[in-house]
């Protein structure tokens, strides 16, 4: 990467463990004149940050709205035309989800160079580090990720996806947990499939559920899942390393290294 030359970097900031981020996003980070920051981003990346650099947060904070994507490719280019340095930090990868996309478009449009730094991304970290080999050739043959938040009307095909035989990792999901497992079940998908929702992957206040798809929003619930979290569906899921407490019950475990059976009803 010849990092002299560009004027926008859109750095992923990984998942959130500051110690998944990537040394070219701290060489981006270093060189910024300008930081504008995501919400889901961890804090604590401004340790690379110079202490003179101007940091602007632009993700959506607590339940304040969050600032309107127009302000923020503005703001970007902006900077950028004066002449100095942006890193454009976002949680996971930058281009997954997040509106990476469209501010690519913008600076294009705008004839503002950029570089894009890829990050890992908050759904292949969260399968990981709760021990799902997402892959494993023996229960799938691939992987899909998916919104549950698409814009408005957009539904994904839900028969194509529960008869695809890849496991499905869905970001945005919590709010239609319910219409989801309803959708995939209605598709064909069992009722038995293994399912976990992992929130704040990664970070020290990380929790998880697991259980059979026809109960996991039920669990989700009572365990007080919240945003941001990832859902993982397919039977990978069962391969996780939980000690034998995973057998068929749902286990919610939180934080990261305790875990707690659940009772059952
Ligand atoms: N570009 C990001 C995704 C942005 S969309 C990436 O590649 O990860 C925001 C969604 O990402 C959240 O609603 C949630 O579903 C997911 N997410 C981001 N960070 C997360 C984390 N630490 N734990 C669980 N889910 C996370």
């Amino acid at each position: 990467m010849q990092i002299s030359k560009a004027k926008v970097y859109l750095v992923g900031a990984g998942p959130g463990d500051i110690e998944l981020l990537t040394l070219k996003a701290i060489r981006c980070l270093r060189l910024a004149d300008v930081i504008l920051l995501d919400a889901l981003v961890n804090r604590e990346v401004l340790r690379f940050a110079r202490a003179d650099a101007r940091v602007v947060e632009v993700g959506k904070r607590a339940r304040c709205k969050s600032t309107p994507q127009q302000f923020i490719e503005r703001l970007m280019i902006a900077e950028a035309r004066a002449g100095r340095t942006v890193a454009r930090v976002k949680g996971g990868d930058p281009y997954v989800f997040g509106r990476g996309g469209e501010e690519m478009q913008a600076l294009q449009r705008a004839g503002i160079s950029f570089e894009v730094v890829s990050g890992i991304t908050s759904g292949i970290a969260a399968a990981t580090e709760a021990g799902i080999p997402v892959t494993h050739r023996d229960y799938a043959c691939g992987v899909t990720f998916i919104t549950g938040h698409a814009k408005s009307g957009d539904e994904p095909n839900w028969r194509a996806l529960a008869q695809s035989g890849t496991t499905l990792i869905i970001y945005m999901a919590l709010a239609r947990l319910a219409h989801i497992v309803a959708a995939l079940i209605e598709s064909g998908m069992s009722p038995q499939t293994h399912a976990a929702i992992i929130q704040n992957a990664t970070l020290p206040n990380e929790r998880k559920v697991f259980a059979r798809l026809e109960v996991l929003n039920e669990y989700a619930m009572r365990a007080g899942i919240e945003s941001p979290a990832i859902i993982v569906i397919g039977e990978v899921v069962s391969l996780a390393s939980l000690r034998g407490v995973f057998n068929g019950e749902a286990v919610s475990t939180f934080p990261r290294t305790k875990i707690a059976a659940l009772s059952s009803r």
